[in-house]
């Protein structure tokens, strides 16, 4: 098993408040107050109406894989203990996609529309948490 640290996300000013939200365990993601609708990545103008009227919203980091594909080779020594791995595309149920890592599933099991809910796992040299996703076993999941 390599003890290589994993690599943590360059925050810049628009993604900030997301990075840091997760560092404390939160899932939080952009809603424009013009417009009501969630957007993900995180940027200083709405993609849906281009308002820059933008806040934060609490989400519960539940939605479903909308695509996926299985990493066999590992892109650093930091990932050679995870291969193969699944990278998903999620749809989450406030309708923007972000991709992630989906964790304790194995490729073989993982399906188009599955629900999965969002976790955090330590990255970069400070131990900073980032949201990857797991399988979600319903209501009362931790
Ligand atoms: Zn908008």
């Amino acid at each position: 098993m390599s003890n290589a640290v994993k690599p943590a996300p360059a925050g810049d000013p628009a993604t900030r408040e997301y990075w840091e939200a997760a560092s404390r365990g939160e899932f939080r993601i952009p809603l424009c107050t013009a417009c009501g609708r969630h957007h993900l990545y995180p940027r200083t103008i709405c993609p849906h109406c281009g308002s820059s009227a933008l806040a934060w919203s609490d989400s519960p980091g539940t939605g479903e894989v909308y695509s996926y594909t299985v990493v066999h080779r590992a892109p650093s020594p930091a990932f050679e203990a995870d291969v193969p791995y699944v990278v998903a595309v999620i749809q989450l149920d406030e309708g923007p996609h972000l991709m992630t890592n989906l964790l304790d599933i194995t490729p073989e099991a993982v399906r188009i529309g599955q629900r999965v809910r969002v976790a955090f796992r330590a990255a970069g040299e400070d131990g900073a948490l980032i949201p990857v996703f797991k399988p979600d076993e319903g209501p009362g999941a931790p």
